[in-house]
């Protein structure tokens, strides 16, 4: 069995190792050296549970973790925190986003308590987009923490077991820690120094923004590199593909903090068929910056494509044979399901005992 599942209990956290934070499957298979894939799940306008599940299962042996966006681009959507509940019930591994824009140092700290609660091992610390980006541009911000205060807020409940305010945890929140980066945007030589700092604030990972300038990336990298910082953290690279080049020119246009050279859009401007150019761009830009030292793993964030994943990470060959986890049915589902068919049994043989009392009552 893989060392990656709970042996008796599909959904449980793993046995605790020495030297990691979390008893979660993505620290074990980035410690481990292995090539890390993650997928953003795409979040339902929804109060159906189903269509999260819908939307992991295109994932299911492909990923080694699933990112729940916190209101990405200030649009309001299922929350983060429900996602991983949902995801954790079904044995999925998720990141459990937090932006700070929404709520406060209370309101976050008791939702970090609550995801490690239910088997949330991972959590990406942003300080998210600004209102203004979204559709409800008049919704007040809060912004008490940002991302650094908020990887100085956890690590500090995870290694010293006590809130901000000093009181003690009985129980800390055993998670494994990261932050975005965007390598590309200006200015350009302050972004390692702004990692270095993510560091220092208790990032172990880091997902980047989306990757379509490759040569601009191999730059960082190799200042990260001077910096010794791909020693200290994992780094997963953002990439996704591009359904057409009207698509890539408005995001380009309309999503601050995304780059996307003149030569990506000629490219798919250029073919016959523009989305599947953009599935084999994104392949491309996977096999050239797996080659990049200090490269751990790719954050793989498909925008209604999500159904392409499995054939971008299939093509692109990163797993290299290995088998993320897939979920199958709990055999715990089983087990509930005899217990709610005896409840319901006893049920009717208690109707039934009640039926056979009050007909031989006398009238
Ligand atoms: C992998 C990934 C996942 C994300 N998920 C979410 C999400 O779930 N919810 C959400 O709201 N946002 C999300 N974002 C967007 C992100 O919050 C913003 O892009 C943010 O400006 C930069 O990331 P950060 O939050 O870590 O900010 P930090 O690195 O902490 O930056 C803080 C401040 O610096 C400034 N800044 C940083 N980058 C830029 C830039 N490119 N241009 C101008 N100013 C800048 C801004 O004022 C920002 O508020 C995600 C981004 C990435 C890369």
């Amino acid at each position: 069995m893989s060392p990656d599942i709970h042996p008796t209990d599909l959904g449980a956290p793993l046995e605790p190792l020495p030297g990691h934070a979390s008893r979660g499957r993505l620290e074990r298979v980035l410690r481990r050296g292995e090539f890390a894939v993650t997928a953003e799940l795409n979040p339902p306008d929804s109060a159906n549970p189903q269509d999260v599940y819908d939307r992991a299962a295109v994932f299911d042996g492909w990923v080694d973790g699933i990112n729940a966006v916190d209101a990405s681009g200030a649009n309001c959507h299922m929350s983060s925190v429900g996602i991983c509940a949902l995801l954790t019930r079904m044995g999925y591994a998720p990141i459990m986003q937090i932006a700070c824009r929404d709520k406060n140092r209370i309101a976050i700290q008791g939702d970090v308590l609550g995801a490690s609660a239910m088997g949330v091992q991972n959590i990406l610390c942003l300080t998210g987009d600004g209102v203004q980006a979204g559709d409800q541009p008049g919704a007040k911000p809060v912004f008490d923490l940002d991302s650094m205060s908020l990887l100085e807020t956890v690590r500090t409940m995870r290694d010293e077991a006590k809130f901000l305010s000093g009181r003690k945890l009985t129980s800390p929140p055993n998670v494994f820690l990261g932050a975005a980066i965007n390598p590309f945007a200006p200015p350009y030589d302050f972004r390692p120094y702004r990692l270095a700092k993510k560091i220092a604030a208790g990032a172990q990972f880091v997902q980047s923004q989306y990757c379509f300038d490759v040569p601009m990336f191999r730059d960082y990298m190799a200042k990260v590199r001077d910096l010794g910082l791909h020693e200290k953290c994992f780094i997963l690279v953002g990439v996704g593909p591009l359904a057409s080049a009207k698509t890539a020119r408005w995001i380009r246009s309309n999503v601050p903090g995304i780059h996307i050279p003149d030569s990506i859009i000629a490219r798919l401007e250029g073919a016959q068929d523009q989305k599947r150019e953009g599935k084999q761009l994104c392949i491309d830009v996977i096999n050239e910056v797996k080659e990049i030292q200090g490269v751990s793993g790719i954050h793989v964030m498909a925008y209604r494509q999500e159904e392409y994943v499995a054939e971008i990470v299939h093509e692109s060959g990163v797993l290299k044979g290995r088998k993320p986890w897939k979920h199958e049915p709990n055999p715990t589902d089983a087990t509930v399901s005899e217990r709610l068919e005896e409840i319901r049994q006893g049920k009717e043989e208690n109707q039934q005992d009640m039926a056979d009392i009050a007909a031989s009552k006398p009238h």
